[in-house]
């Protein structure tokens, strides 16, 4: 919607193979071969995987697209290990279809500690993480887009009829650049 507005033209399936910082060319991998771009400003993401301890161990998937990435073989709604049930995933190691975000952690701990806590207990849990993700997108100074989501691609505003998850807000700047920080920080501290 806003790249329309803004006559950005974007092209996906690329992945970046070399870089030229002299002469500001960018050579990609396209699903028709190599492709060569100059650039006047270029931010890079680096390939995500889980770390090595995790990698390296049997706890990743071992097959699909996840498994050379390294994340957790968990079950999507209730983060439990499929082959270790007394482990479970959380945080960006859990291989799930969303949820990469320190806001989706907040609604992941409390279904796996729900779980261990029945499996001490000898009972069932049903508590099923419904993969919340939040990402708070700045688009331009002074506003921000504050789109929260779930597994179906649903809209879960935490904020309805105050944030609008797909208009720029001000408000939503207000929270990326000044609130979301210390509500990380007491969440870290068990307060939030
Ligand atoms: C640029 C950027 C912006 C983001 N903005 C947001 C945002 O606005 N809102 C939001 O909700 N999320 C945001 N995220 C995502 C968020 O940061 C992550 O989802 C979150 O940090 C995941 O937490 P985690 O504890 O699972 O993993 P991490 O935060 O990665 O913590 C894992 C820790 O394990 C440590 N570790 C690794 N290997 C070992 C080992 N062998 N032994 C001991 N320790 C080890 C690492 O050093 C690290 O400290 C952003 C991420 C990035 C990169």
């Amino acid at each position: 919607m806003l790249f329309k507005e803004r006559n950005i033209q974007t092209q996906y399936h690329r992945v970046l193979t070399a870089i030229d910082p002299g002469k500001r060319i960018a050579t990609f991998k396209t699903q028709e071969g190599t492709e060569e771009q100059n650039w006047d400003f270029i931010h890079i993401i680096p390939p995500m995987l889980a770390p090595e301890a995790v990698r390296n161990s049997p706890l990743p998937w071992q097959s699909g697209n996840w498994a050379a990435e390294g994340w957790m073989e968990v079950d999507k709604g209730t983060l439990r290990h499929v082959r270790y049930p007394n482990v479970f995933g959380v945080g960006d190691i859990a291989g799930v279809p969303k949820g990469k975000t320190a806001a989706s952690v907040k609604w992941q701990v409390p279904v796996a500690i729900d779980h261990l806590v029945a499996d001490i207990q000898g009972k069932q849990s049903d508590a099923r993480y419904n993969g919340y993700t939040s990402c708070p997108l700045i688009t331009r100074l002074g506003q921000a887009m504050l789109v929260e989501f779930d597994y179906e691609n649903n809209l879960t505003p935490s904020f309805p009829g105050v944030i609008a998850p797909l208009e720029e807000l001000w408000i939503s700047w207000v929270m990326k650049t000044m609130a979301l920080k210390p509500t990380y920080i007491s969440m870290l501290r068990g307060q939030a």
